[in-house]
């Protein structure tokens, strides 16, 4: 069984965290002389909620879940970083990955000098449990997951994740950064079967507010108090508490940006299948598409000297000759397969 107590770093367990003033005092006042700020009314002259719980409890009503099962960093990297951070010790714990995958779980690993052990997708980009499982040992503390993956777009087996979930003896770490546009529900709604999964999300993607750096973690409301144990007192500043109020009190613009995006990626699939160069379009849940080409490097080039910025994923492992095209506008979209059809091998 999942032992949080056994999870968090004992230095962690043992330390008392930073007290800011808007936490020592809850209730009613008027008249604020506890934090040195500036008294002079421009907005934002006073600290942000150190919890953001008003922006918390639209997003729980939004997600069907406790507003203290949440978690708001300064985009996705931050939960990233204190999941390390809280449990893994530099130099003795280490962490688990599928690969290829997203780059910010090896980077906060390094980071932290923790350990980053891969276990490499299959041929349809998705995994088992049981190899993943024999790459943990006692000192593993995460294993991270992706779905839809990035960059290789496609959900992982729902089955293989909940063996993984019932068999590690630490914490999963599932990056639902897409799940928006997927036609799969995800784990949200399971959170409570699993008291060892953390799923993040974030405002990057589907909201269209990857410039506000908003984050969302989700997870046992222990996890969640673990992870507020560490974090930088005011980690979401004003601007970005406010800003993403507002976003949510519009919640149908999202959803129609999701349907145009998904519709735009069918379509931006079709134009690509049609173009000889095009060798592979792997199959994507999320709003990118990663396709197979003879020659990548050139292409990539011939691509920038249009005005056109695509990934190259070419070095990144079991995707070699691959680029991954974000799905943007139409006229977008058209400029990419008109340059792609003007291209000369
Ligand atoms: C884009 C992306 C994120 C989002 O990161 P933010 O820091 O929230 O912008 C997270 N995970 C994956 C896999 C991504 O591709």
């Amino acid at each position: 069984m999942f032992d949080l107590t056994l999870w968090i770093r004992e230095n962690v367990r043992m330390m008392k965290p930073y007290s800011c003033a808007r936490t020592e005092f809850t209730g009613e006042a008027s008249v604020f002389l506890d934090a040195n700020e500036n008294p002079y009314n421009t907005g934002l002259n006073r600290y942000p909620d150190p919890l953001q719980w008003k922006l918390k409890e639209k997003i729980a009503d939004l997600k069907g879940i406790g507003a203290e099962n949440i978690f708001l960093g300064n985009g996705s990297d931050e939960p990233i970083d204190l999941l390390i951070r809280v449990s893994c010790h530099p130099g003795v714990h280490n962490v688990v990955a599928i690969d290829p995958t997203y780059g910010m779980y090896l980077v906060a690993a390094e980071t932290h000098g923790v350990e980053y052990r891969t276990v490499p997708l299959d041929e349809h980009f998705d995994f088992s449990a049981e190899p993943l499982l024999r790459k943990t040992d006692g000192q593993t503390r995460i294993v991270f997951l992706c779905s839809p993956n990035n960059p290789t777009g496609n959900v992982l087996n729902e089955q293989e994740i909940v063996k993984l979930l019932e068999s590690f003896q630490g914490v999963v770490v599932l990056d639902e950064a897409y799940i928006d546009f997927s036609s799969g529900k995800g784990f949200l709604h399971r959170l409570h079967e699993f008291p060892n999964l953390v799923i993040l999300q974030t405002f990057s993607k589907a909201w269209g507010m990857a410039g506000v750096r908003l984050g969302m973690a989700f997870a046992s409301k222990d996890i969640i108090a673990a992870l507020n144990k560490i974090k930088y007192p005011y980690n979401i500043n004003v601007l970005t508490q406010q800003t993403a109020l507002e976003r949510l009190e519009e919640p149908t613009l999202h959803e129609e940006w999701v349907v145009s995006l998904v519709k735009e990626r069918h379509r931006l699939k079709e134009k690509l299948a049609a173009l000889p160069l095009v060798l592979q379009i792997h199959p994507s849940e999320a709003n990118f598409l990663l396709i197979r080409v003879a020659n990548p490097n050139p292409l990539y080039q011939y691509l920038v000297n249009r005005g056109i910025i695509v990934r190259n994923r070419n070095n990144v492992s079991l995707c070699s000759g691959c680029l991954r095209i974000t799905v943007g506008l139409p006229a977008e979209n058209d400029a990419l397969i008109e340059a792609l059809s003007a291209y000369l091998e």
